[in-house]
């Protein structure tokens, strides 16, 4: 690593491990099968949890810096919700130390700003909410990005397997631009790469859980276009791209399922720098780079492609074949 950008690693990775903690410990705390489908009350905790410590984090080192984060704390002030704020605020606590509960309001806010600035940060405290309450997979994503351009991520799923020892969970994996990613695995990375798989027959494809997120039915016709024969990989969040960062899937299809959606940049960008520093590729389905200069929404791209590189054109031609 070059001393580029080593002070914003420096900073983003411990802030993305403290906020993991906080996830890990509020889901620990969920009791799944007495918990109603309607009850989104842990994945509200383990949110705002996450973004006061991340931006907590950010700003104590990098006062300068502005984040662009999915939440505000504007319901958690709201009388009727003090239950929640006792919960954040005993959350947040236990790992930062003492705080008053304005100081754990004030931290979450700071995520809030719009539009974007020249350099600013971005997260998604947790990404894949449906994946935490079912205890499955879920990210938290963290990018820096300058001029339009992501220059640092790190991104962390707390419950990813763990490749060579399936009996461990958790992963946190970062990238700087042009440095190539890493996995983190105590004090010890290791580069992580893409595969090496050049044939549609041999690919795997990852894409997400909920159909209502990415279009299920498209992507099996785009699999049968490029002759895949094995069973997709689906799962929540981010995570998908430290799937393919890794090899384990050599692509992530994001297909639009509504023609009014936009893409948010923090369920974008952390996984992207991740991606390409592995050697990957990322487009939308048209094939255009994704275009992070627009402000928190990538309003100039519909859908995401994520390939090991490889594959990346004959994907996009599968696209353009069963999307017209
Ligand atoms: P995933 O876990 O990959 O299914 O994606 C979770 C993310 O999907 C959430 O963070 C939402 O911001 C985002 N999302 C919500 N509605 C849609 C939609 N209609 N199309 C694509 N993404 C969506
Ligand atoms: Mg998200």
């Amino acid at each position: 690593m070059t001393a580029d950008y080593l002070q914003e690693l420096k900073t983003a990775i411990p802030a993305v491990s403290a906020a993991m903690l906080a996830c890990r410990s509020v889901q620990s705390k969920i009791e799944t099968e007495k918990l109603d489908k309607k009850d989104k009350s842990p994945v509200t905790v383990a949110d705002f949890s996450s973004q006061a410590i991340v931006c907590r984090t950010l700003s104590k080192y990098l006062p300068d810096d502005q984040i662009i984060a999915e939440e505000d704390a504007a319901e958690l002030r709201q009388p009727a919700n003090a239950a929640f704020m006792q919960q954040v605020h005993a959350e947040v606590t236990s790992i930062m130390g003492s705080a008053s509960t304005d100081d754990v309001l004030s931290w979450i806010d700071r995520g809030k700003i719009r539009p974007a600035s020249q350099r600013f940060w971005t997260l998604d405290p947790i990404d894949g909410t449906k994946g935490f309450l079912r205890k499955e997979q879920y990210a938290v994503s963290l990018a820096l990005i300058v001029d339009g351009v992501i220059q640092v991520a790190v991104l962390g799923c707390p419950n990813l397997p763990t490749v060579d020892d399936p009996d461990s969970v958790g992963g946190l994996f970062y990238a700087v631009r042009g440095q190539g990613a890493f996995a983190l695995k105590g004090e010890i990375s290791t580069p992580i790469h893409v595969s090496q798989t050049s044939h549609g027959e041999q690919a795997r494809m990852c894409e997400s859980v909920e159909s209502g997120h990415s279009d299920h039915d498209q992507a099996t016709m785009i699999a049968q276009q490029l002759g895949i024969t094995k069973e997709s990989r689906r799962l929540d969040s981010q995570a998908k791209y430290a799937v393919v960062a890794r090899g384990e899937a050599d692509m992530y299809l994001r297909l639009p399922t509504r023609a009014d959606y936009v893409e948010k940049i923090w369920d974008h960008a952390g996984g992207v720098l991740v991606v390409e520093e592995a050697g990957g590729k990322v487009t939308d389905i048209a094939g255009k780079p994704l275009d992070f200069s627009l402000g928190h929404e990538l309003r100039a791209n519909r859908g995401v492609i994520v390939t090991n590189g490889l594959l990346h054109d004959a994907v996009l031609t599968a696209c353009r074949t069963v999307l017209g």
